[in-house]
């Protein structure tokens, strides 16, 4: 481990598993990768490398799904009772809460979040998710099934359905919420009766290897979860083509969502992509603008805006378009940029070298385009990957700004006339992921709901997630719902079953 590290108030248990080898869990055991490279992480609060882990490739790939396999087809976890089962997915939960502050520091240090936000919001939710799920291991229900079987009069019969584990099933996941995004894809796959191969982000591979060393230490069986960091094409490629994988579940961008989709072909396993998103946020002039205000800043700045649901296209009714793009403005700058670690941080760098020039080469073409900044629009310091937060308006539908998914803290800010312009403008994006609402008057909330063509809709609050509620998007943002009782599916099989009495 590097200086950078022993810089920070860290706690011992994290100190430790910073020292430890960063290998990768395969069939119960950790183990150097197959070429015995690894890669490094870096800190991007500094840009300065913490510490290295181990670097997959194909071959790991391989080892990796022959546990899944083996693990699925005989052994410990082929036989549990879904109430074992159940009770060791709580059991995950409750070891995630024990140990919030490791996992925080690690997000911290990975991903650059705000250490408060990342213990009282990823952690937490994390450790949500899986008690969410672990209640739903015994209640995977098939349906009795009254048939006719119109051709054969006089014949009697008895038919069910059962919902039975898809398989094998390889996750890959993003780096702006590493830990969550991997509880996101592990509890329902688990509670299902799958085995995983989990392919963190190569951004941000540590809390996913400290969740590994919760779930050996939970009792999950060996090979049930494996987890192989490295590259996108190096690990994540070989890992959507397996022949022996059933299932290929990822978060990411929308043009690796389409490498997937071709890659997963070649066997025809079952896919679902949660995607980008260029997502509106509505602001209506009868608006709480007390919440409104406040809303739409913490919908775009809330993670640096390196959220897929980010409310990344600000729209405000014109009679107080002034009023609100200048509070959100205002908000913007209020913000207190600096490493996650500082208790005062609001918002801490973005991720990587490679979103920070991605990021500020779209600041830079909106400025190019004519869009003026009210706030922010360049980068904070000379060290480390800080951003301003930045508010555009003078903008058009024609910018690359307004277009395209940026994943970073820039809003752009346009105003509108009436419900039925905005609902056209709203939907005019090859994106559907998320969208927000802020009005008193109800009616008019629930009717822009319905004709708002995205898979979440929040009214009068953004950015809100919980266990229970699906999670997804319409268009290019993908396939399938994460979350609530809908995310089960992904990971189930129906076998009907039927019986000549
Ligand atoms: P971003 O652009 O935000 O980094 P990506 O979609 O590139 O998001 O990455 C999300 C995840 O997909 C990461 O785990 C990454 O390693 C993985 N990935 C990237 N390219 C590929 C690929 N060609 N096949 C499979 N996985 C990939």
């Amino acid at each position: 481990m590097c200086a950078v590290a022993s810089d920070y108030d860290l706690s011992q248990r994290t100190l430790q598993f910073l020292s430890s080898p960063r290998q990768q869990l395969i069939g119960g055991k950790w183990v150097d990768s197959a070429s015995g490279q690894t890669f490094g992480v870096v800190d991007p609060a500094t840009g300065e490398e913490v510490v290295q882990v181990a670097r997959g490739n194909a071959a790991d790939i391989d080892a990796a799904v022959a546990a899944a396999r083996k693990a699925f087809e005989s052994g410990p976890w082929h036989s549990m009772t879904p109430s074992e089962r159940g009770k060791l997915i709580w059991k995950l939960g409750d070891l995630i809460e024990s140990h919030a502050r490791e996992l925080a520091e690690l997000e911290t240090l990975d991903n650059g979040k705000p250490f408060a936000i990342a213990q009282a919001a990823d952690v937490a939710l994390a450790a949500d998710q899986f008690r969410y799920y672990a209640g739903w291991a015994t209640k995977l229900l098939g349906d009795s099934i009254p048939i006719s079987v119109v051709y054969a009069p006089g014949t009697e019969w008895q038919a069910y359905s059962r919902r039975e584990p898809i398989g094998v099933v390889g996750q890959i996941i993003p780096w702006n919420f590493p830990l969550l995004m991997a509880a996101w894809k592990l509890a329902p796959a688990l509670t299902c009766g799958c085995t995983v191969v989990l392919k963190p982000a190569e951004q941000t591979p540590l809390s996913a290897l400290y969740l590994g060393q919760l779930i050996c230490e939970a009792g999950f069986p060996d090979g049930v979860v494996n987890i192989v960091n490295g590259f996108g094409e190096e690990t994540g490629a070989p890992l959507a083509s397996h022949p022996g994988v059933d299932k290929v579940a990822f978060t990411g961008s929308t043009e690796v969502g389409k490498l997937i989709v071709q890659a997963a072909a070649g066997n025809l396993k079952k896919v679902t992509l949660e995607l980008g998103g260029k997502s509106p946020n509505v602001v209506f002039s009868d608006a709480d603008l007390a919440s409104a205000v406040p809303g739409a800043a913490s919908a775009i700045f809330f993670n640096h805006g390196q959220c897929c649901a980010a409310g990344s296209r600000l729209f405000i009714e014109h009679s107080i378009f002034d009023d609100v793009v200048n509070g959100v403005a205002g908000a913007a700058k209020q913000i207190k940029v600096g490493s996650g670690f500082q208790a005062d941080t609001q918002m801490g760098p973005l991720v990587s070298q490679e979103q920070f020039d991605r990021v500020t080469a779209f600041m830079e073409a909106g400025l190019a385009a004519g869009a003026e900044a009210l706030a922010g629009g360049g980068r904070v310091g000379t060290r480390g990957y800080f951003v301003e937060p930045t508010v555009f308006v003078n903008t058009n539908h024609e910018m690359k700004i307004v277009r395209e998914e940026i994943f970073g803290p820039v809003v752009t800010a346009m105003p509108f006339k009436d419900i039925d312009e905005i609902a056209a403008v709203a939907n005019n994006t090859n994106y559907g992921l998320a969208s927000g609402i802020w009005t008193k008057d109800i009616s008019k909330a629930h009717k822009l709901a319905k004709r708002l063509r995205a898979g979440t809709v929040w009214i009068n609050c953004y950015n809100i997630f919980d266990a229970a509620l699906p999670f997804g998007g319409y268009k290019e943002s993908g396939w399938g719902r994460e979350m609530g009782h809908e995310a089960l599916n992904n990971y189930l099989e129906t076998k009907a079953v039927c019986i000549q009495l």
